[in-house]
């Protein structure tokens, strides 16, 4: 059974059936999932939620099927880490790490999109998936493409890490490396959506694929023991993720799963690519596009489709933005492994770094709930810190020498944020 109402425009509010459909006819706004509210507080309580199996379906009313999920079976229910040791650094009370870079199958929340969307293309029949990637997008779509029998298309700025590339490349899609910016990859896929009739995941059935990240504000909530945080840190691409977290803890509170929504939402880029935090430092509505340069790649889209979107929920929240440069990142994911034991990509560094700067700015009090998002693995971008890291210590097969060598090492760093 489905609890889908339709689709609507986030501008105008018209009302369409759930087809596909990604735009406005009318007023060219953006276009989102309506569901059946009451229809749905009937059946979904926190003790049937409970019952049913740790992976991100379990939330499957609020969620955009009209039949059985048949793709991400796997996917969701993360840690949410309590944090002790990076609290301590930072001096906070109750910190946690929702850690998404030990999501299945390819360690990154875009399990979470992908997996509604490779449902529902199968839904509505096609047979080739496509997307436009920074490279997680790219992992997990050629996986899910892999487990579901279905063919993969898929483009990528021809200068991302080569983890992103081989981790793309060992499903065996078709992968297209374009010489140019993400902005330029995304603006090619519309012309090629336009003309090839398949499922471009954050395309033509974005609407349905963006869907995928509220489940990870409701494992959040729920984890948490049904309730929400304080303040949530959230790494900004193309900005839809934040604007997910907002919605699905809006729907537990109205679903009266949750006792109340108070909570403040945060933006993290890089510095070399921050059209949102700009807008949100700026009070600007308007996000004016930047050319991307940044280690942050996974993060690295100029001209961010729901740049507004974020804006707008971050600004209501009563929430802040900020930038980390590429030094702050490095430091940040050196920090969090080394506190945590979590090793995240570039991404995840621009979230703690950013974190740091809203405590230090007293924008995040020291005695409430805060919950950082890490949602990449820092396995896919290893090379931002291969040379940055202390060296082993090499030694012959023998006592004297690893005395010796032993002795020669240097005392290790203490943190200072
Ligand atoms: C895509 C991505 C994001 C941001 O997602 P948006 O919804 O586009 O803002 C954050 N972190 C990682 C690791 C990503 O791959």
């Amino acid at each position: 059974m489905s609890y889908v109402k339709g689709l609507k425009c986030r501008e105008c509010g018209r009302e369409y059936p759930a087809n596909i459909l990604f735009v406005c006819e009318y007023c060219f706004g953006s276009i989102e999932v309506a569901y059946d509210y009451d229809k749905i507080k009937k059946v979904l309580t926190r003790q049937e939620i409970e019952k049913r199996p740790k992976n991100m379906w379990r939330y499957k009313e609020l969620l955009p099927l009209s039949k059985e999920p048949s793709d991400g079976l796997t996917t969701g229910f993360t840690p949410l880490v309590r944090s002790h040791n990076l609290a301590k650094v930072l001096g906070v009370k109750e910190l946690y790490i929702k850690d998404d870079s030990v999501n299945h199958p390819t360690l990154s929340f875009k399990d979470r999109v992908v997996a509604v969307a490779l449902s529902k293309a199968k839904e509505f029949g096609f047979r080739t998936v496509a997307c436009a990637s920074t490279g997680n997008l790219a992992n997990s779509v050629a996986a899910n493409a892999a487990i579901a029998g279905l063919r993969a298309f898929i483009f990528i700025p021809a200068d991302l890490e080569q983890g992103k590339i081989i981790a793309s490349s060992i499903y065996n899609p078709v992968l297209v490396k374009v010489e140019g910016n993400y902005d330029e990859v995304n603006r090619l896929c519309s012309e090629i959506a336009a003309k090839y009739k398949w499922a471009f995941v954050n395309i033509n059935i974005r609407p349905y694929y963006a869907e995928g990240s509220k489940t990870y504000g409701f494992e959040i909530a729920e984890q948490l023991g049904w309730r929400a945080p304080k303040h949530i840190i959230v790494p900004a691409a193309g900005g839809s993720l934040v604007t997910k977290i907002k919605k699905s803890l809006q729907e537990f509170y109205q679903l009266g799963l949750i006792p109340e929504f108070k909570t403040k939402l945060y933006v993290a880029q890089g510095e070399g690519c921050a059209p949102i935090v700009t807008a949100i430092k700026e009070d600007n509505e308007i996000i004016k596009p930047v050319k991307p340069k940044t280690i942050a790649k996974s993060l690295a889209i100029g001209n961010p489709a729901d740049g507004f979107y974020a804006y707008d929920v971050v600004k209501k929240s009563g929430g802040w933005a900020e930038a980390a440069s590429d030094d702050e990142i490095i430091n940040a994911i050196k920090l969090l492994a080394e506190t945590e034991g979590i090793f995240t990509e570039t991404a995840g560094g621009v979230t703690v770094a950013a974190t740091i700067k809203f405590i230090k700015e007293k924008r995040i009090p020291k005695d409430e709930s805060i919950v950082i998002c890490i949602t990449g693995n820092g396995l896919k971008t290893q090379e931002v810190v291969a040379d940055k890291l202390a060296k082993p210590l090499k030694i012959k097969p023998s006592l004297g020498s690893f005395e010796e060598e032993q002795k020669k090492r240097p005392t290790a760093d203490h943190y200072s944020i």
